[in-house]
């Protein structure tokens, strides 16, 4: 099926509303629409839904998407109902529905109405599915979420590791395409490998994140005095300073509290109740600051962020990236300063000490590319990129001198020799 470059803005404009596509969406569609396999690489934000969602509802028969979240999947789904109701459907299917709901679902899928079937992985496997989409017009797979497939991900499921052998018995040749927020070699690698779409063509966006200043300090025991002080010189901007456990939260959020900087506390150990609260005054600006552990963060869009502090230095470079993203998503000015002590690396290789030994030692390169960041005399920017696989051009490249070691070159941070309690 060809579709012209017209259609696409119309369909584009139809379903969504928009008038333009964002960053590679157009190029990604294209090729999908052609039947081609397809990977999309884009940062968290880059609108990866809308490369399998327009597609779908522009094609003929339903369009399979796998997720690995429920609850992601029914917000994308209501989310596509409020946009164009009478212009097909999506449904969920999954372990929670019902005879009589799997029975609605399946009618819509044979009336043709269904353009979006969202399907957790570990669903998808039942024979009765299988056997059941293996009589319908499949427009294509989408596999969101991708990185789920690689133990080198951050967030492995082995169940996506079924998907290419489910998507070869539901028919021969339907288009596959993958899409995930983490760029790094390794786990493309297993994407492309794993999917069986080593012919698929990449559309892989910048990562680059110009607005963004890096800095990383030594972790002394001053370290409360020192984030203090950076608080009380950026007063009513917002900021989150992460911390690796709940202790330290709540024990920061106070010592914040009693030297007059407004702060709230944000652990996954609060009701709900509470931690909305939290996220509320934070959100609506009844406070500066949120310490939080990394529970805080996922799909919360608060676009004037100006700071991201890290009082413990994170597991791997990935979740450095995704945390420090929260700040500058308005473009405007976005602090991130990090907190490093050796003994804090230390501390997360103890953690991990449990655990079978191929996770310790995928984790530990994780960590030793964390050690490589915190402790290179480079450009950061430079470093990230380069972990990404991407290259980054440290003297004319957007956002060249937004880091600590590009705009005051200085000796290497030597971590292992600063005292910390
Ligand atoms: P990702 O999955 O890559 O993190 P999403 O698919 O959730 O990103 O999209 C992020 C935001 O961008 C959403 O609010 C979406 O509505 C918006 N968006 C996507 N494409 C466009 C577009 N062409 N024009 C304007 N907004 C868009
Ligand atoms: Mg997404």
């Amino acid at each position: 099926m060809s579709h012209s470059k017209i259609d696409l803005h119309a369909s584009l404009k139809k379903f969504f509303g928009f008038n333009k596509f964002k960053g590679l969406q157009e190029g990604v569609i294209n090729n999908l629409l052609q039947g081609n396999n397809t990977f999309v690489i884009m940062p968290t934000g880059g609108g990866k839904s809308l490369c399998y969602q327009l597609p779908a509802l522009m094609q003929e028969g339903t369009a399979i998407v796998v997720s690995p979240l429920i609850a992601l999947m029914k917000n994308q789904v209501d989310a596509i109902r409020g946009i164009s109701p009478d212009y097909g459907v999506a449904h969920v299917l999954n372990s929670s529905l019902t005879k009589t709901q799997v029975k609605e679902v399946k009618e819509d899928i044979l009336s043709g109405v269904t353009k979006m079937l969202y399907v957790a992985p570990e669903s998808l496997i039942k024979e009765e599915y299988v056997e059941f989409l293996r009589s319908v017009k499949i427009s294509f797979v989408a596999v969101d979420e991708a990185h789920c497939i690689s133990e080198w991900g951050h967030d492995f499921r082995p169940e996506y590791r079924n998907l290419k052998a489910i998507v070869g018995r539901l028919g021969d040749n339907i288009p596959m395409i993958g899409l995930t927020a983490t760029a790094t070699p390794k786990v493309q690698e297993d994407i492309v490998k794993n999917l069986g779409i080593t012919d698929a063509k990449l559309f892989k966006a910048s990562f680059n994140r110009p607005n963004l200043f890096y800095e990383v300090r030594p972790k002394t025991q001053n370290i409360e005095a020192d984030i203090i002080r950076f608080v009380k010189q950026n007063v009513g901007k917002s900021g989150i300073i992460y911390c690796l456990s709940r202790k330290k939260v709540e024990a920061l959020a106070q010592v914040l509290q009693v030297n007059g900087i407004s702060a709230v506390p944000y652990h996954a150990g609060f009701d709900a109740k509470t931690r909305s609260r939290y996220q509320d005054m934070f959100l609506m600006e009844e406070v500066d600051v949120v310490v939080a552990t990394i529970a805080f963060g996922m799909g919360i869009d608060k676009p004037d962020v100006r700071f991201v502090i890290h009082n413990d230095i994170p597991k791997s470079l990935e979740s450095y990236y995704q945390e420090t993203g929260r700040a500058g998503r308005d473009g405007g000015e976005g602090h991130c300063l990090a907190f490093y002590s050796y003994k804090d690396i230390e501390k997360l290789e103890k953690f991990m000490s449990g655990k079978p030994v191929a996770e310790q030692e995928i984790g530990n390169a994780l960590l030793q590319e964390v050690v490589g960041f915190a402790e290179t005399s480079m450009s950061r920017r430079k470093f990230i990129l380069h972990y990404f696989g991407e290259d980054f051009d440290e003297v004319n490249g957007e956002g060249a001198d937004m880091d600590d070691n590009t705009r005051t070159p200085k000796e290497k941070v030597e971590a292992k020799e600063n005292v910390v309690k």
